[in-house]
């Protein structure tokens, strides 16, 4: 049986080993040096650190702008103005995805990325062609990479009709997840938002993950009612909060009875740890057993020209923003780009444990703050139990 071996290696910077990798998955860790190189393809790992694959919990693939050249950013001060502007951009847009995301998923494989939760606009604008587009390029990276696909009503659900029934369109399709957005701040009316995005989930026996930007009281609120209904339907597991930003405005200790509940109901929140808006507090909720992962939200799209896919940068980010610089804190923002999204992903079979998927990155540093506080571009990136990135540069077809 063919099996590749990286010599030489420290699972997120512990003692070296050697590791051995047999049909795309880690079939033993022996200490360094002692595998036989007679045996096996051999990737001298020179003392690199050894990670599992990032996460990417959260992004748009099909909105980027990414490959073709720079535009400057044109959106209005609102979240409508920027639904509007993108709408007007994307609809006589010359570039097809295939030839915007295709790119920018290489991309990110370079940079250490293997799974990704993407959100994927189901708009009457766009009738299923979004869709299909990205059914098409999910297919062509499967052999490298596992994509989610989040049926995502960006426009409206209910306050645009037609919405509701394109969403279950996608979900015959293949889209893995139903998405909301925002149940007052756009569509006007949250009980009726969430009662058809978890009736439309039940039907499909879907996971859910909603958009909520709604802030204060009326986004803590909206978080209250998800869980009642994810309790209700029997949703343990299934859902996911991104953003939350409600969840930052208040004192973290005013918010412990619940976090217990999402806990309890393992409704995962996701944050990409943004600037300029109050963010779920991390800590306090993941002391409390919430699981937290994060994701890049939008890469050079309508909405913003920031991002570039880079989940230890996101992690650094995120540090930034809650002011970490304890080794502690660095290493807990390395585990939500990491555990966190396999967590909230359900990817079972993930980590660096004998039996998990080779999906694995080669990086320089000393350790697991080191790793995300220079965030080498020297990355090897095994997917599969093969290199398909060198350096950050994509190397497979
Ligand atoms: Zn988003």
């Amino acid at each position: 049986m063919s099996s590749t071996v990286i010599r030489n290696v420290r699972p997120l910077g512990r003692e070296a080993v050697d590791v051995v990798l047999t049909q795309g998955k880690i079939s033993s860790l022996l200490p360094v040096n002692s595998a036989d190189p007679a045996l096996a393809t051999l990737i001298d790992g020179q003392g690199q650190l050894l990670l599992p694959a990032l996460v990417e919990s959260h992004c748009h693939l099909d909105k980027t702008l990414w490959a073709t050249p720079w535009r400057p950013n044109s959106a209005g001060p609102t979240r409508n103005h920027r639904i509007s502007n993108e709408q007007r951009l994307l609809k006589d847009f010359k570039v097809p995805m295939a030839e915007r995301a295709g790119p920018l998923i290489e991309h990110c494989i370079a940079q250490g990325s293997l799974y990704y939760r993407s959100h994927l606009d189901v708009q009457t604008v766009w009738g299923l062609q979004h869709v299909k587009d990205m059914l098409a390029l999910r297919e062509k990276y499967k052999h490298l990479i596992d994509i989610q696909l989040v049926a995502f009503p960006q426009g409206g659900l209910l306050t645009v009709p037609g919405t509701v029934e394109l969403m279950e369109q996608a979900m015959d399709l293949g889209v893995d997840v139903v998405g909301g957005i925002d149940p007052a701040g756009i569509d006007l009316d949250p009980i009726r938002h969430l009662e058809k995005i978890f009736s439309v989930a039940t039907r499909y026996q879907s996971g859910i993950d909603i958009h909520l930007h709604d802030l204060g009281e009326m986004g803590r609120w909206e978080i209250e009612r998800i869980a009642d209904m994810t309790d209700d339907q029997g949703m343990q597991g299934q859902v996911m909060i991104s953003h939350a930003y409600a969840l930052g405005a208040f004192p973290p200790a005013d918010l412990h009875a619940l976090a217990d509940r999402l806990a309890e109901l393992q409704i995962s929140i996701m944050t990409c740890a943004p600037p300029h808006v109050t963010v779920p507090p991390v800590t306090m909720l993941r002391s409390r057993g919430v699981n937290v992962c994060s994701g890049s939200d939008g890469i050079r799209d309508a909405w913003s020209p920031m991002g570039n896919g880079d989940m230890l940068e996101r992690a650094m980010l995120m540090a930034l923003r809650f002011n970490w610089s304890k080794d502690e804190d660095l290493a807990a923002a390395f585990d939500v780009v990491t555990q966190g999204g396999a967590k909230a992903l359900h990817i079972s079979d993930y980590g660096l444990d004998v039996g998990c998927a080779a999906n694995l990155m080669l990086i320089p540093g000393e350790n697991l703050p080191d790793v995300v506080l220079n965030r080498s571009p020297k990355r090897t990136v095994i997917s599969r139990g093969k290199v398909v990135a060198k350096d950050g540069v994509f190397m497979a077809g």
